[in-house]
């Protein structure tokens, strides 16, 4: 019986809601984020203010809340910026991966976790990798994921789950996993309190906008990570 867990908790709208999924159903929740100079450290600021949030809005969930932890992983800068050549950046575009693609980040930050989740005693990461959305980053699939769950069990020697709530669902399914969860915990209105705490406090924009309010959130409105978002908000409305 799962008691515990770790969420790779970035404050995007994907993470707020697998942390959501996370407080719904375990005793204890701890947070992790990785600082590695990304363009939106913005995204820093803004999950601390949904942290805040969560526990104002949903007394239920507020005591599970446990600690919240940042992790510099400023080596994966080294590896982007100066290790690869200006061929190889530009033929992992034309594969058709955005040129955000940091090859294996998601492999690094699940080994990170997994340490930290054997320190802290916690016995599920749970992540908000998806195979359903534009990036198809390959770090993300859910067979990577099985696979690294199988690796970090064994090399730790302790069992551990590897918890992905939105693998398989879109960015319309997940505003709606959003508000049902939301709602669980709170049938008087929580399932629209938490959807505008993540429109409002959750920042999803790649080049850190959060000058412009939007009905949808604070974002550019250009960049592929607003585009998914708006797109998907406005069907989730319709
Ligand atoms: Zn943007």
């Amino acid at each position: 019986m799962h008691t515990s867990a770790l969420v790779l908790f970035s404050g995007g709208q994907d993470s707020t809601t697998c942390l959501a999924h996370a407080l719904s159903k375990y005793d204890r929740v701890e947070t992790l984020a990785f600082d590695y100079g990304q363009r939106h450290k913005v995204e820093l600021e803004a999950r601390l203010n949904v942290l805040a949030a969560m526990q104002a809005r949903f007394p239920t969930w507020a005591p599970k809340m446990g600690d919240d932890h940042l992790l510099d992983a400023g080596i994966l800068g080294q590896i982007s910026e100066t290790s690869l050549t200006r061929d190889t950046a530009i033929a992992m575009e034309s594969s058709g991966l955005p040129n955000t693609f940091v090859p294996g980040r998601n492999l690094l930050f699940l080994t990170l976790a997994a340490a930290l989740a054997y320190r802290r005693g916690l016995q599920v990461i749970v992540t908000g990798v998806c195979e359903t959305d534009f990036s198809g980053y390959p770090d993300c699939r859910d067979d990577t994921m099985k696979a690294m769950q199988v690796a970090l069990s064994l090399g730790m020697d302790r069992k551990l789950l590897i918890e992905t709530p939105l693998m398989w669902i879109d960015k319309v399914q997940t505003w709606q996993l959003a508000h049902d969860l939301g709602q669980k915990v709170d049938a008087s209105g929580g399932g629209q309190a938490l959807v505008d705490l993540i429109v409002e406090h959750s920042h999803t924009c790649y080049l850190g906008d959060r000058t412009q309010r939007h009905d949808w959130g604070y974002g550019c409105g250009q960049c592929p990570a607003c585009q998914l978002r708006v797109v998907g908000y406005r069907r989730f409305r319709r």
